[in-house]
């Protein structure tokens, strides 16, 4: 059984948490003449209130409602509390986003008991650590999990018992990947609901909606196959770092490239990951920002290969800059078990990847300070200092 589970009205809530006094009224999550509400306690959506609408539209709605900054740090705070306290329940735990997560309970009803129960144990919990209210869905399947979660909030609890029963239920709107197009195609031959879409048949959904329709169809059938996967946490490694004074120096550019290359690498190896896209991320004088992507034909955790890549990335750039900010990232991520072909790599490779293991004993042992590449220990310009930035 696979759950998932959703904070109600998060920011909203936290926001009524840290200021009991404004408890019941309508908080509005976002200020500004040109802002976007961010998050509606249920007070506010009473009035129709939305998140992502204009703030002085929210405003005209609910003239009454408590507009709120943004504490992005203190959301941050309380939603890692969340997710250790779904950790209690299951290692397996996926976190989407800063309030949702999937949780794969696969073998835990011997100490949780039934679907309901786990899942009235996990709102009990939540609401007695954190004084928080969340909605949580129980499937079989990720995304029926999903759809269950939204269908009663907020304090829902919704569990899927009977797959067939269930599906008979679900409008294709609720179904994620089904975008306005795909429902106005759909809708012109008369299909609102998911179950409908079997009527049509598999080659005919593909012929309407191509990839997409072959994941339909499973879905119609109650299949999906995406499991909960906790390496999918950690999405991108990327390492920047703004220059003191702005360069176009292409030796300079490239040596930075090096450094942050094999500092991305080690943290990939680290963390068991390999990626295939490599980002590249420049920001001009001006403080316009750009990047650009590089799909290797293999994922890779080596720091030859992620600057290999970055440098064609910056030579083949229209611009020659000046530069303010360079960066490189690697994306795509997967564990060696998900990369095909692992085993068969060429002999050139398996050179590098011992001189990758015996810089990751080093650093180890020594710590960050010690190993440099050859390329790396050209002095920078003196005058150039060089702040560095990690982002996961
Ligand atoms: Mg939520």
């Amino acid at each position: 059984m696979l759950a998932h589970v959703d904070m109600d009205a998060f920011y909203a809530s936290v926001e009524a948490l840290d200021r009991p006094e404004l408890a019941g009224r309508p908080i509005i999550v976002g200020m500004g003449k040109r802002g976007v509400v961010s998050a509606a306690s249920y007070e506010a959506r009473a009035k129709g209130v939305r998140s992502a609408m204009p703030v002085f539209q929210a405003r005209r709605l609910c003239p009454e409602g408590v507009f709120l900054p943004v504490r992005k740090e203190r959301y941050g705070q309380m939603s890692k509390k969340v997710m250790q306290i779904l950790k209690e329940f299951t290692p397996l735990v996926e976190q989407v986003s800063v309030d949702e997560a999937f949780l794969d309970l696969t073998g835990t009803s011997g100490l949780w008991g039934s679907a309901h129960e786990t899942g009235a144990a996990i709102k009990a919990r939540m609401r007695a650590q954190t004084g928080l209210v969340c909605s949580v869905g129980m499937a079989p399947v990720r995304f029926l999990a999903k759809i269950a979660s939204d269908r009663d909030k907020p304090d829902g609890l919704t569990v899927v018992q009977d797959l067939e029963a269930f599906l008979k239920t679900v409008s294709l709107k609720e179904v994620p990947g089904v975008g306005k197009k795909a429902q106005a195609k759909l809708g012109q031959l008369g299909l609102r609901r998911l179950y409908d879409v079997r009527t049509l048949g598999q080659k005919r959904l593909e012929g309407l909606l191509g990839v997409y329709g072959r994941r339909l169809w499973e879905l119609s059938q109650g299949i999906d196959p995406t499991p909960v996967s906790v390496e999918r946490e950690v999405k991108s490694i990327s390492h920047e770092v703004t220059l003191s004074e702005d360069s176009k120096d292409p030796d300079l550019l490239q040596r930075l490239l090096l450094g942050m290359s094999s500092k991305v690498a080690r943290r990939a190896r680290s963390g068991g990951v390999l990626g295939r896209t490599v980002t590249l991320k420049l920001k001009h004088s001006d403080h316009r920002q750009i990047t650009r992507s590089h799909s290797l034909g293999e994922a890779t955790d080596l720091a030859e290969e992620i600057y290999e890549a970055a440098c064609k990335l910056l030579t083949s750039y229209s611009s020659e800059g000046p530069f303010r900010l360079i960066g490189v990232g690697l994306s795509n991520l997967k564990t060696p078990e998900q990369v095909q072909g692992w085993l068969l790599s060429d002999k050139g490779r398996e050179k590098l990847k011992a001189v990758a293991k015996a810089e990751d004993e080093l650093h180890k042992r020594f710590g960050s300070g010690v190993l440099k590449r050859a390329g790396e220990m050209a002095p920078l310009d003196r005058k150039q200092k060089v702040k560095h930035n990690e982002a996961e």
